[in-house]
């Protein structure tokens, strides 16, 4: 439910709807504008009526929200949610890139890659040190010393890192060692894990399953956001569907739909959307020109002696192109990146 304050409303009557409101065990997510102040009612509001919110003069309108989420809703917020990821702002006027390869590999690969995509402008580095693999036989990441090799890149090379979390166990370790926690496609749903995670206050890189619909998406970040951590970036990154060209297919229009429902930044992959390197540049332009908050790009230096995503890497210098070329369609859709 949705309670809209008139304009002017005093801030002892704010206190005074929401004291009456938590005195019945709601949770409010409150989005506090210059003009408008809204509440949304988090809880079982079937035992509201509406009407007799009106009994509170200040109450401007109230409305019963149709959909599951609540705190993840444009209606619950009407302004775009800005998140801080180790000094780089995800969601305002700028794109931001994130470049890197898919996993860490060794020092000596992670201090090539990480100056190059730097100088071709990508403002957050991405590896992997936990691979979620679909063969066990495969390369699994290096775990800890990959993590360790990931802090020393962010210091040496003074640029924030993102990192997947594969466990419960292991989000101490990531809240302390990495700037933005990603949620890989495979445990979008692992509700343990998204419920730890809304824990925290770290930025959250939330993945799209690889056959989940936007709702479903959306209740993932909902469970992060409920647990009480507003910093969540949403992450498209291709979804299966009876094409075989491509390793997924970019669902283009989750950019236009993530943008009406919700007030989270929504960056693309379209590294693992198209499954080869040749595709990355035209699905990275029209992320853009749809309305993107920034691209996340695997990048290898190596790609054909890549361990895991080699088919799917850019090389920096082509990574570098691509960049430019995206900036010339940021600017086209008003926006910057830089
Ligand atoms: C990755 O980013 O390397 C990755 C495994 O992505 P996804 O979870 O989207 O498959
Ligand atoms: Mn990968």
């Amino acid at each position: 439910m949705i309670i809209k304050f008139k304009e002017g409303t005093k801030i002892v009557q704010i206190d005074e709807l929401r004291n009456f409101l938590k005195g019945q065990g709601f949770d409010i997510h409150e989005s506090i504008g210059s003009t408008i102040t809204i509440f949304g009612v988090v809880g079982d509001t079937t035992k509201l009526d509406p009407q007799s919110f009106y009994a509170f003069d200040f109450v401007d309108s109230v409305l019963r929200v149709q959909e599951p989420f609540k705190k993840v809703n444009r209606k619950f917020q009407p302004i775009d949610t800005v998140v801080d990821v180790g000094g780089v702002l995800i969601g305002g006027k700028n794109i931001v890139i994130m470049g890197g390869p898919c996993a860490v590999e060794s020092e000596e690969q992670m201090d090539i890659i990480t100056p190059l995509v730097k100088a071709a402008g990508a403002s957050i580095l991405r590896a992997g040190a936990y691979k979620p693999r679909t063969s066990p036989y495969s390369f699994q990441g290096l775990g800890i010393p990959g993590l360790d090799i990931l802090r020393r890149m962010k210091e040496k090379y003074n640029i924030p890192i993102v990192s997947e979390v594969m466990s419960i166990e292991d989000v101490p370790l990531f809240v302390e060692n990495v700037d933005l926690i990603q949620v890989g496609a495979r445990n979008m749903q692992n509700f343990s894990l998204l419920k730890e995670l809304g824990k925290t206050t770290k930025p959250i890189l939330l993945k799209r399953g690889l056959a989940n619909t936007i709702e479903e998406w959306l209740m993932s970040a909902e469970y992060i956001m409920a647990g009480g951590n507003p910093n969540v970036i949403l992450c498209e990154r291709g979804i299966r569907t009876y094409e075989t060209a491509t390793r997924n297919t970019l669902d283009i229009s989750a950019v236009a739909v993530v943008k009406k429902l919700t007030h989270l930044p929504i960056i693309i992959d379209p590294s693992h959307a198209a499954g080869r390197w040749e595709y990355i540049e035209s699905l990275s332009k029209a992320a853009v020109a749809a309305g993107a908050d920034g691209l996340i790009i695997e990048v290898h230096h190596e790609p054909e002696k890549a361990l895991s995503d080699g088919q799917q890497s850019l090389k920096p210098e082509r990574f570098a192109e691509l960049v430019q070329k995206c900036q010339k369609i940021a600017v086209a859709v008003d926006r910057t990146l830089e």
